[in-house]
């Protein structure tokens, strides 16, 4: 290490303090042992970037890059985009406009017989910096006028003798995310300064990786990300630096893994699939072969005595619940508990109906708990499960409340997982006491796969890749809501042929008639009255449970013909014989939530379709409605959606309890992470606690960043 340092040292004599500055004590010292950082600078980075410390600073990374290497002559301007003068200021001179402003007029020789002027209003002041004879570059969008040529506003630096460096132009110059009152040249100028004066720091990278990969060196990297001398030290530098966030989350989620997997004491389960033959017979459909598939992975992972971690993923619609069910039948015949969570009340309700429909005639008890529920039937509720005479317990987020206790919880099931946070699965999972349970998760949002090993890094993964046969992909259409008339006909037959058919709304009551959105209690009002003879139900959060279910009932038993509900049914209803959605203010929704809300349909055997209106179909919703319009698959909605929101959407990692990246992309870096976790595996498999002394670097960083021993331990999932 030693020796690395001094050649770096040697290498980069020309970033060596300079005379007079005081050295710099380290990267955590606070910014404003930085010349040109005083009291407000410091509070403005502290305020708008979260920066404290030098370190911090240097992780500010510009948003973007301006190439001002090639310095023109006048003559060589071409007014297309940003360009680089330099020049003599022969003269300026400052005018009053009409207006009222002043105006700062500087002449400026090119030495090639060009003569550009520099313009600037209210800045009269610069006239002292810009002195005739000194030497300027001018960066702007030059106009021509007449044979001269003028730039408005131009950032302009002053060049003096060789010794002082450019750090405005004739370079590839940063330009950093600022707030108002910020200026793009000072912070520059500040991380100029910092990166010539990097203290002397050590690598966290193992030296063999580094030397795998051909990274340069932390230090280096971290000069050229912010003054990169050319394209390729620039991507060098960017590699590495994504690289090391890959790794540390990479490294982070293997270390969790491996604690996870190093656990015993789960609650015992044998028998495997001959013990799930009664179960399977009386299904009232074949499993298909992927539901198979899953339920075998499940079962194998449920006989080990160390806790399952699965997620399974299956677009709306393959039929998750089925594979659930299995897994519930399992934990319970081998004298064991099962749970499942459902993120809403109308959710939990079907699921509590379909399981106990499933398991009864097996002679698994069932048991449901909400919010809302009278205190005796939830007193009731909770003795049946702690004494063990219920078997397998359905609810909503009523699950995680301190007096539900289990008397020997084998299984826990997450249905719709996104809907949850990490600390929620992980409250429910703790509900095993001593013994922890084994950990279903499902969830119809497929994800890239790159995605996927990072967000859900610690589970492993079954995937239901194609539906139950027999059914056609739902059609898809986007109306302006000029021809809800149309849609209306549509309604019409859809019924008349003995379907059934939801409309969401995206409000419950019209509160704010201004909002222009379409409101279910006036929809479905609306619609009693143009279908004589149909019966309408109306669905949404704010009815009472024994309300939602009785509404929902008579919609599953085809005792209501139309659903007008709010986004209360996204997720998870099942009505087979629906075959028609729409949805109104569909530019309202996410795509995610679009798509679910399609998957209420198609589910039988009958055709089905889905039809978004909206009102504006220009604004920024209609690039979304276009996606949906043109993708059936979940797994390319989702990748889409992913391209609208980018990578590096912060909602990302914070929902699956992982920290934002600084500067890597999820989606544009994804092969970054697939090595990155490759060589994240290796490490903690030889090295599990990062005891090694050449992963101190590495264990440093987690520990700091991502509190390794810390909250993230019982946090993980
Ligand atoms: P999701 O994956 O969205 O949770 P569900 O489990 O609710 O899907 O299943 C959707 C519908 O498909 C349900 O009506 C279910 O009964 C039906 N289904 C599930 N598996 C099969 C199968 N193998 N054959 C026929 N229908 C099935
Ligand atoms: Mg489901």
């Amino acid at each position: 290490m030693y020796h690395t340092q001094k050649r770096l040292g040697k290498q980069r004599t020309a970033a060596a303090p300079a005379a007079g500055e005081a050295a710099i004590p380290g990267m955590d010292s606070p910014v404003r042992y930085l010349k040109g950082v005083g009291p407000a600078r410091m509070r403005l980075l502290e305020e708008a970037f979260g920066v404290r410390t030098l370190e911090d600073l240097l992780y500010h990374f510009p948003a973007r890059y301006e190439d001002r290497r090639l310095l023109k002559p006048v003559a060589a301007l071409t007014g297309q985009g940003l360009e680089c003068v330099a020049g003599t200021v022969r003269s300026r001179g400052v005018t009053r406009t009409r207006g009222g402003r002043t105006l700062l007029r500087a002449v400026i020789a090119d030495g090639a017989g060009g003569t550009l002027f520099g313009l600037w209003f209210n800045q009269p002041y610069l006239a002292s910096t810009l002195l005739p004879q000194s030497r300027v570059v001018l960066t702007g969008r030059a106009e021509r006028v007449g044979r001269a040529c003028q730039m408005v506003h131009p950032e302009y630096e002053l060049i003096g003798d060789e010794a002082t460096e450019q750090v405005h132009s004739g370079r590839i110059v940063p330009v950093y995310p600022l707030t108002e009152e910020l200026h793009q040249k000072s912070l520059r100028q500040i991380l100029y300064r910092l990166t010539r004066r990097i203290p002397d720091m050590d690598d966290p990278m193992p030296e063999n990786l580094r030397a795998r990969h051909g990274f340069p060196r932390l230090q280096e990297a971290l000069c050229d990300i912010h003054f990169p001398a050319d394209e390729s030290r620039r991507l060098s530098a960017y590699r590495r630096l994504v690289y090391d966030e890959f790794l540390q989350m990479q490294a982070l989620i293997a270390c969790r893994r491996q604690r996870a997997r190093s656990v015993r004491g789960v609650p015992e389960h044998r028998g495997g699939r001959p013990m799930l033959r009664p179960f399977f017979d009386a299904l009232p459909f074949r499993p298909t072969g992927e539901q198979e598939r899953c339920v075998d992975e499940i079962l194998a992972d449920m006989s080990s005595r160390s806790p399952m971690q699965r997620l399974v993923q299956g677009d709306v619609g393959s039929g998750k619940t089925v594979v659930a069910a299995a897994a519930l039948a399992y934990t319970a015949l081998n004298g064991n508990q099962g749970v499942l969570m459902a993120p809403t009340e109308v959710l939990a309700q079907q699921q509590a109906y379909t399981l106990s429909q499933l398991l009864e005639p097996l002679g698994i008890a069932c048991g449901y708990l909400c919010g809302g529920q009278a205190p005796a039937e939830r007193r009731r509720t909770l003795d049946d499960v702690v004494s063990g005479r219920v078997r397998v317990l359905v609810g909503t987020h009523a699950l995680l409340s301190e007096d539900l206790r289990f008397e020997r919880l084998g299984l826990v099931v997450i249905d719709e997982q996104h809907k949850f946070g990490v600390d929620q699965r992980a409250r429910l999972k703790a509900k095993g006491g001593r013994r922890p349970p084994h950990l279903l998760l499902m969830t119809a949002t497929p994800i890239p796969r790159t995605l996927a090993m990072t967000l859900y890094g610690e589970m492993d993964l079954s995937i239901i890749a194609a539906p139950p046969s027999g059914r056609s992909a739902v059609r898809t259409l986007c109306v302006h809501s000029g021809q809800r008339g149309h849609v209306e006909e549509w309604l019409r037959r859809v019924l008349e042929e003995g379907r059934q058919a939801y409309v969401v709304c995206p409000a419950i009551s019209q509160e704010n008639a201004a909002s222009g959105l379409r409101d279910a209690r006036a929809v479905a009002a609306e619609l009693t009255e143009r279908l004589p003879g149909r019966r309408v139900r109306l669905l949404h959060g704010r009815m009472s449970p024994v309300e939602k279910r009785s509404a929902m009932k008579d919609f599953k038993e085809h005792r209501a013909d139309v659903l007008v509900s709010t986004a209360v049914v996204e997720v998870g209803i099942d009505v087979p014989n629906a075959a028609l959605m729409i949805i109104e203010n569909a530019d309202r929704f996410g795509l995610a939530q679009l798509h679910q809300l399609r998957g209420r349909v198609g589910r039988g055997p009958y055709e089905s379709c889905c039809i978004a209106i909206a009102m504006d179909l220009a604004g920024e919703g209609r690039e979304r409605l276009r996606v949906f319009e043109a993708n059936a698959s979940g797994f390319d909605i989702a990748e889409k959606d992913l391209g609208l929101r980018g990578g590096g959407d912060p909602s990302l990692t914070a929902q699956h309890g992982l920290p934002n990246l600084r500067i890597g992309d999820l989606v544009a870096d994804a092969e970054l992470m697939r090595s990155a976790r490759i060589d994240a595996e290796e490490i903690v498999a030889k090295d599990p606690e990062l005891r090694d002394p050449w992963n101190a670097g590495l264990r440093g960083q987690l520990v700091r960043r991502y509190g390794l021993d810390g909250p993230g331990k019982e946090r993980s999932v």
